[in-house]
Formats: C-alpha cells, structure tokens, sequence
C-alpha cells in the first residue's frame, strides 16, 4: 500500500484507522468521509517538530477552510495547534473550542466589521490585506478600546508550481501588499504612525499543494529583507514572521513527496543566513498548514450503483459519491487515487471512468482509473480527501453532503451526520402570496 496508514484485511477489505471500510460503510451508510484521529495527529506532529527543532520559537496554525470539522479542529488543539481562520464562522468555531484569541491568526482580503470586531476583542492576530483595511481596523480599535494586533499580508512575488487557482504569492493575485513596488513597506510606515494598532506580524502565502522547496526558500529570502528594511527604515521590529501554508501531499502513487523536514530547512537556512547578514533579532516563524495535516488522513467511500461498457470508449462505473462531494477533479483537474475497497486482493485488471450520481458531466472522481472488475454493490474509495473535500462540498442537484466519521485505532464516532432532504429545505421559504 502506497500510504502508510491504510492496509488491508485478511478479507481483502481496506483498513483505515484500524477499521474496516466495508464496515464502516454498512454502518454508517454512504458517501461517507472517513478521517483517521491518528493519522491526523501524526502529521501535525511531525511539521511541528520539523520546524521547532531548527527554531527555537516555531508556531504551527491549522488553517481550518481546509477541515473545519469541529472535532478535527479540537483534536489539533489538543496537540497544540492553534487556528488560521478567514471567516466569522471559523474564528467562532476556534473560540468555541477553547482556542483562545491569542493562538488565532486571523486572514483574507475581505474582513466584514462583525468578523473584525470579533477579532479585536478576542486580541487575534490580524493579517491586514489593504489600507482601506487598516483604516477600518483602527477605528473599530478606537471604538472598542482595545488595540488591535496586526500584520499585514505581503505578496513576495514568488511563482509556486502549482494549480493557477491556487497559486496566491504573484505580483496579480487578489492579495496583501506588493512588496517590490514599495507598497509593502509603505504599509508598515503608515500603520507605525496609527494610535489603535499594534504591528506586530508580517504574513505571506504563496499558494497549496507546493512539492518542490524552491519557492520557500524564495518566500523566505524576499520576507526577511522586507522584515530588515523595515526596521532600517520605519524603525519597527518585527516580532512574528508568518509564511503561510503549501506544503503539497502526493496525490498520485508514483508521484514524490515534500517531506515537512526539507520544507523547514528551505525556509529555516535561508531566514538564518539573512538575519545574521542583517543582524536580525530571531523573530517567532508562523506556519499554517492545512492540506499537509489533514489531506491523506481523509477518505470518501462511495457505493457502485450501475457499470456501463462502451465500445471503443472508456467503461463507466458509477458510485453515489459525486462532485457535490468532492469537487476537486472537475474544479481543479484534481488527481484523487481511487481504490475498489471491498476487492483490495485482486488485481486492477480493467480501466473505468469513475462518474458520480449528478446530472452534469463534470460529475466525475477520476477518469481512465485501473480497478479490478466492479460490479453492482462494490464500495470505492477516493484517497487524500481530508483536506478541502466535505469542506468544499455542495448541494448540487439537492443531494445531502455525506456524514464524516473519525477513526481512531478501531474506535468510530459521527463527527457530522449526514444531511437529510429537510436540512437543504430547512431555509427556504416560499411567500404567502404562492400558498
Ligand atoms: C489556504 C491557506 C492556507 C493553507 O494552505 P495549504 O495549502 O492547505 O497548506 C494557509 N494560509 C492562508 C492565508 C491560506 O489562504
């Protein structure tokens, strides 16, 4: 098995966190996302140390738009992760939680007055995107008679080998202040003179799903020069350096890893070499990983329902897990690795395009995928799915998102149930004048 943590049973059935995925979807019915407590804490241990053993002050926050499941969140507090959020909802899962304002990282280039307010209040560190921002961060500060804490978000420029829509550190992306241009330091002079904010941070993140170490190192190099001029020129030191998240996760059996060890030391040598050219203080290194913590601690197992043969084309199978699901293959020409969960001892002898239940043709988990013979009744599973998966998912065509279960050494627990149709009715309205 090409992932450490899953195996397979005597029975030839797989097994995730020590339980069976023919079990489990009996069960708990399917399309059901399956997450393993141990795997999940495994990663988030070993990104931690690979950074804290080469930085005495090294801080991991989970970046929970990738799983803001409430138990997956509590379970990385529980390690001692605390939380990069970007919305009103996540910043309230993470002090429902017990995460406290100190531990939250707060981001994005659109923050409403409630969710700043919130934020203010609960001292959360905030990566301001824009002056417009500032302006508004210091009167709400004013306001509430509390300083804010802030950092600003600034674009390295750094191109990061990967999907166009989730490369965010180019000079043309939506995001944070340029920095060759001078916008960046120009932020940091203005915010120096404010009476309300603190400025604490700096923060970029140049895109996910980053295999290679290269552009960390680049992020690196171009922060910490930034983090030098701006003390030489505006007189701030600054204390947190936070360089975002993007390690990648090998999505494809054959394809190589990242290993957190040599994305730490990328980052960890270059800012080394610079804060002794510039005789820098060491400042607290942030990180906010989401893919590399949760991602292959996830599956969907999705039931066959019907095959279909082709002549001349691709042979069809489809399973009731479908892009409202996991809208990664269509949306961002995602690989997901597909394996027949109930027939892991025979061989992939045939090939299948894998379709879900919906009625549009992006509705697809994975095309040209070797799988044994599928019939009726057999279960699939989609690998690496914890992270942006349920997290992502729709009601497209008013199908129920799937329940999550978390396993965890022959332990299960609903950690969402499943939606029924009266969830996705349960808002709507329709106006005495149609009754
Ligand atoms: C999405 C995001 C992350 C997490 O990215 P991954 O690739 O999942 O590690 C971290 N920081 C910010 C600002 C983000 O937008």
């Amino acid at each position: 098995m090409f992932k450490p943590h899953l195996n397979a049973n005597e029975e030839g059935h797989l097994v995730i966190g020590g339980v069976s995925a023919v079990d489990l979807a009996e069960r708990f019915g399917t399309p059901l996302y399956v997450m393993d407590e141990q795997r999940i804490r495994e990663n988030y241990q070993r990104f931690y140390q690979a950074f804290s053993k080469r930085w005495d002050n090294a801080r991991v926050w989970y970046a929970y738009k990738a799983n803001s499941n409430m138990a997956i969140c509590k379970l990385l507090w529980d390690e001692g992760c605390g939380a990069e959020v970007s919305s009103i909802c996540e910043l309230k899962i993470a002090l429902k939680i017990g995460v406290p304002g100190e531990d939250i990282i707060f981001n994005g280039n659109y923050k409403t007055v409630p969710e700043l307010e919130l934020a203010i209040k609960n001292g959360a560190l905030i990566n301001v995107d824009n002056l417009q921002e500032l302006k508004v961060i210091n009167d709400l500060s004013e306001k509430i008679g509390k300083e804010a804490r802030i950092g600003f978000r600034v674009n390295p420029d750094v191109k990061a080998p990967t999907h166009p829509h989730i490369a965010t550190g180019l000079r043309e992306s939506k995001f944070g202040f340029d920095v060759e241009s001078g916008k960046a330091l120009e932020a940091y002079q203005i915010a120096s003179e404010m009476e309300r904010v603190k400025v604490e941070a700096i923060h970029s993140h140049i895109g996910s799903q980053i295999l290679d170490p290269k552009p960390f190192g680049e992020q690196a190099e171009k922060m910490m020069n930034l983090v030098a001029q701006i003390r030489d020129e505006v007189g701030v030191e600054i204390g947190i350096v936070d360089m975002g998240g993007g390690l990648g996760i090998p999505y494809k059996p054959d394809e190589e890893a990242l290993s957190p060890d040599d994305m730490a030391e990328e980052t960890t040598s270059t800012m080394k070499k610079i804060i002794q050219e510039k005789d820098l203080s060491k400042p607290t290194l942030v990180l906010e990983p989401g893919r590399s913590i949760v991602a292959d601690a996830g599956m969907l197992l999705g039931r066959v329902g019907y095959t279909k043969e082709r002549e001349k084309t691709t042979d069809w199978v489809a399973i009731d897990a479908g892009m409202n699901a996991l809208i990664r293959p269509v949306l961002y020409d995602a690989y997901h690795h597909i394996l027949a969960a109930n027939k892991m001892n025979e061989k992939t002898s045939e090939t299948y395009n894998v379709a879900g239940p919906l009625c549009e043709s992006g509705d697809y988990l994975g095309k040209e995928r070797k799988l044994p013979k599928v019939e009726r009744g057999d279960l699939l599973a989609v690998l690496d799915v914890g992270a942006y998966g349920l997290a992502m998912s729709s009601q497209h065509t008013a199908q129920p998102r799937p329940a999550m279960v978390l396993v965890n050494s022959g332990d299960v627990e609903i950690v969402r149930r499943r939606e029924e149709c009266k969830d996705l009715t349960r808002l709507d309205k329709v106006p005495e004048w149609l009754e």
